[in-house]
C-alpha cells in the first residue's frame, strides 16, 4: 500500500538523536529546543517561536496569551480539524463556528463581515454577541492544508471590532499570504503542529509563532508551568505544554530539508492538479487562492456532485493506493453540535467530496505514475 502520509526521516535525524543520549539531554532542557525554536522562527520571517508539546497545546497556550476568557466566543472556520475546536474549548470558551469560502476552503472574510454587521455589538469596549450576550474572544483563522486565510480582509474585521487574531497554522509552515511568511501574516501569534502527519515533524511537537516579543516571553512562560527562574514559585497557573530535547532534535534535522520538502510537496500537488484537469476525470484540483502561496501539505482530488467518495476510497485501497476522505464540519461533530453557527453550506457541500491522496515526501515519480494510473482506472470507472 502506498501510504497517504510516512515521515521522512532521512536527513540527520539519527544522528541528533544520538546526540540527546550521548550528551543525556533527553527533555525539555537542552541545545535542540533553543536551536528548533531559532530555525522554526527564522523560516517564518524573523518572529518568535516557542517550542510547545504539540499543534493543540500551541493554539490552547496562543489563545490564552491572546486574552480569551472563559465563555467568550471564538470565531473559527467550521470547515477544520476538530484540535482547533478543542483548544478554544480548553479555554472554556466556545467556537462561533463560520463557513469557508469555496474558492479558498479558509474562513470566508465576507462572511465574517456579514456575521458581525449582523450579530456583534461593541459594548463597553467589547465586542459583544448578541444572540447569546457573549464577548468574543478572538477570530482564529485556519489555513487550510497549508493554504493561509485572507489574511488582510480578516485582520479589517478583528480591527473594527479591537479583536485579536490567533492563526491555525498547523500545517502552514513554508507557506506564504501576499509574499508574507507564515509569522507575519497579520496574526499575533500562530500555531504549528509538528505531528507525524505534517510535513515536518517531530513526532509530536508545535511552536507558537509571534511577532511580538512581550507576548513572546508570556506564552514561554505559560507553557513552562509559569514558573519564575531559580525556585519553585508561579505566579499563574500555567501549563506544561514543553517540548523535549529528543523531539526538537527530529525537528531540527526536518527544517533543514526545508526547501526541499517543500518542493517536493508542490511537485505531488501538481501530479494532481494535472489529473484533475483532464477531461475523463470528474474532478477538481484543491484550490489555490492567488494571495496565497500554500505549503501543500495535503493534496488530492475534490469529486464532482454525484461520484461516491467512499466507492472510489475503496477501488483505490484495493488498488493499493492510500486514500482518505476528509474533515468533516464542527458544527456536524456531537461536541459542538450547540455552538453558534453562521454558515452559508460550502463546508457541507465540500466535505464528502474531499478526496486526499498519497503525498509523503519520500514517494517517489514511479509511486506517483502509480497513484496516477489507478486514480484514473478508479474515476473512469465510477462515472460510467
Ligand atoms: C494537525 C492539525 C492540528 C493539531 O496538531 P497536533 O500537533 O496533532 O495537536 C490542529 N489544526 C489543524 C488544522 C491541523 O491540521
Amino acid at each position: 500500500m502506498i501510504p497517504i502520509a510516512v515521515p521522512n526521516l532521512s536527513g540527520r535525524e539519527r544522528e541528533y538523536l544520538n546526540q540527546c543520549i550521548d550528551t543525556e539531554f533527553v527533555s525539555s532542557v537542552g541545545p535542540f529546543v533553543d536551536r528548533f525554536e531559532k530555525m522554526a522562527g527564522e523560516l517564518s520571517g524573523g518572529v518568535h517561536a516557542i517550542a510547545t508539546s504539540s499543534g493543540t497545546t500551541a493554539l490552547h497556550a496562543a489563545l490564552v496569551g491572546a486574552g480569551v476568557e472563559p465563555g467568550d466566543l471564538v470565531v473559527l472556520p467550521t470547515y477544520t480539524f476538530i484540535a482547533s475546536a478543542n483548544a478554544i474549548n480548553q479555554c472554556g470558551a466556545t467556537p462561533w463556528l463560520v463557513d469557508v469560502s469555496a474558492e479558498s476552503w479558509t474562513l470566508d472574510a465576507d462572511l465574517v463581515a456579514a456575521a458581525f454587521r449582523e450579530e456583534v455589538e461593541r459594548i463597553d469596549g467589547a465586542a459583544r454577541h448578541l444572540p447569546t450576550g457573549r464577548r468574543i474572544g478572538a477570530i482564529m483563522p485556519v489555513y487550510t492544508m497549508g493554504t493561509p486565510a485572507d489574511m488582510d480582509a480578516i485582520a479589517s474585521v478583528a480591527e473594527t471590532y479591537g479583536i485579536p487574531v490567533v492563526a491555525d497554522g498547523a500545517a502552514a509552515m513554508g507557506a506564504t499570504y501576499k509574499g508574507r511568511p507564515l509569522g507575519r501574516m497579520g496574526a499575533i501569534a500562530t500555531g504549528v503542529s509538528f505531528n507525524g502527519n505534517k510535513t515536518f515533524t517531530c513526532g509530536s511537537g508545535g511552536v507558537i509563532l509571534t511577532p511580538d516579543a512581550t507576548l513572546a516571553r508570556k506564552l514561554k512562560h505559560l507553557t513552562t508551568t509559569a514558573r519564575e527562574p531559580g525556585r519553585y514559585r508561579h505566579d499563574v497557573a500555567g501549563f506544561n505544554y514543553r517540548m523535549s530535547n529528543l523531539e526538537a532534535a527530529v525537528g531540527c534535522a526536518q527544517l533543514e530539508q526545508f526547501e526541499s520538502f517543500l518542493a517536493r510537496k508542490r511537485k505531488i500537488a501538481d501530479r494532481y492538479s494535472r489529473i484533475a484537469s483532464r477531461n475523463d476525470i470528474p474532478a477538481r484540483a484543491f484550490p489555490s487562492p492567488d494571495w496565497a502561496r500554500h505549503s501543500w501539505w495535503f493534496s488530492g482530488l475534490v469529486l464532482d456532485q454525484g461520484i461516491d467518495t467512499s466507492a472510489v476510497i475503496d477501488v483505490l485501497r484495493k488498488a493499493g493506493i492510500g486514500a482518505l476522505p476528509f474533515w468533516e464540519p464542527m458544527h456536524l461533530q456531537p461536541p459542538y453540535a450547540d455552538a453558534p453557527r453562521y454558515l452559508n453550506g460550502v463546508s457541507e457541500d465540500l466535505a464528502p467530496r474531499v478526496l486526499v491522496l498519497p503525498n509523503s515526501t519520500s514517494l517517489s515519480d514511479a509511486d506517483l505514475d502509480k497513484v496516477e494510473a489507478a486514480v484514473v482506472a478508479a474515476l473512469q470507472r465510477s462515472s460510467n
